[in-house]
């Protein structure tokens, strides 16, 4: 159950409430957010929400026996906005697009994405300073001394910023650089990790789903942010690893639609990651707005074939302006349904 708590609730009629839910048999845990109080009760016991629903204090009760609860559309009337400031609103009923480079490489590549995206009326830059990399030879990001370069040159521009925190120990030093975090596909189960983004930052992060994790377990890995006292979420689906060899993941647009309806926090596709494979980003990008996608994420630089990552799912920028103004049509297309 999650019991939603007045505003001005007194302590006293906290007590009787907890007491009650343990009462039910149900184990009380108080979750106290950016935009509300709230008690989640696990339990399995059936019981009439009535005998709780009268009690002072309470502005609404909701049962959700599900094992995530405080992320799923059961309860939650309207869905999560991520509003960044300055216009810049990642939503339901709208469609936001990320892009720029897998690895952030320096200064002057910062200056040419940006000057790319905002050509195409682009606000959320990606990148990453600190890159998870299957082998430890491999370029593993600037740090932070390249976020602080990025952040300056983003402030100027207007652009926001999405990148990757790898570890409980970046939060502090990353945040006053960071719009967005994005916690990685393999990160996603950092238990450690989510608790922290959930207590040590309002800032939003966005959960990537897991190399082989199903999309409950990514539902309740955005549960451990949320019940840590972090609402602004996002969810990704970046594909998962199958036994298909020809292509990098299996971008699995099942999630996206799977997702819309279970929980109300927004769902972005990542389909460079997806299928890993430059010439088909842009067929999996389309397909993942019409499965309903409230925005895409995807890689791209200004010359590929020499990015220090990823460079063979990432477009250069004439496949990215076509790709985005398709998917501008895309989305027109989806309205009109
Ligand atoms: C990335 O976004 O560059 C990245 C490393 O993503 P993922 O965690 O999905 O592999
Ligand atoms: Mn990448």
């Amino acid at each position: 159950m999650i019991i939603q708590f007045e505003q001005e609730i007194e302590e006293g009629q906290k007590e009787a409430i907890i007491n009650r839910v343990k009462g039910l048999k149900y184990k009380p845990t108080e979750v106290k957010t950016q935009k509300g109080d709230y008690l989640v009760g696990t339990g399995s016991k059936e019981f009439d929400i009535r005998s709780i629903g009268s009690m002072d204090g309470i502005k609404d009760i909701h049962i959700v026996s599900d094992g995530f609860k405080l992320v799923s559309r059961k309860w939650k009337v309207n869905p999560t906005v991520i509003d960044l400031g300055d216009g810049v609103v990642i939503e339901e009923g709208g469609f936001q697009i990320m892009a720029g480079p897998c690895s952030i490489e320096g200064e002057e590549q910062i200056r040419k994405t940006i000057a790319h995206l905002k050509s195409q009326g682009i606000t959320i830059m990606r990148g990453g300073v600190y890159k998870p990399r299957s082998s430890p030879y491999a370029f593993r990001g600037l740090g932070i001394d390249g976020l602080k370069v990025w952040y300056e040159l983003a402030k100027e521009a207007g652009m926001k910023i999405i990148t990757e925190v790898m570890q409980v120990s970046q939060i502090a030093e990353m945040d006053p650089y960071v719009d967005i975090y994005q916690v990685g596909a393999r990160n996603t189960q950092n238990f450690n990790l989510l608790d922290e983004l959930g207590k040590g930052t309002d800032k939003p992060v966005m959960i990537k789903r897991g190399i082989s994790g199903t999309i409950d377990e990514l539902l309740s890995s955005a549960e451990y942010v949320f019940s840590g006292g972090n609402e602004r979420l996002l969810l990704c689906e970046r594909g998962i690893r199958t036994y298909e060899k020809a292509t990098r993941n299996t971008m699995d647009l099942n999630a996206v639609a799977v997702l819309k309806e279970k929980t109300h926090l927004p769902v972005i596709a990542d389909p460079s990651h997806g299928i890993g494979i430059r010439a088909h980003v842009e067929p999996i990008a389309l397909a993942s707005i019409m499965a309903g996608a409230d925005g895409v994420i995807f890689e791209s630089h200004e010359i590929p074939e020499e990015a220090y990552s990823d460079g063979q799912q990432t477009l250069n920028y004439n496949e990215s302006n076509r790709l985005i103004d398709r998917m501008r049509k895309t989305f027109e297309l989806r309205k009109s349904f």
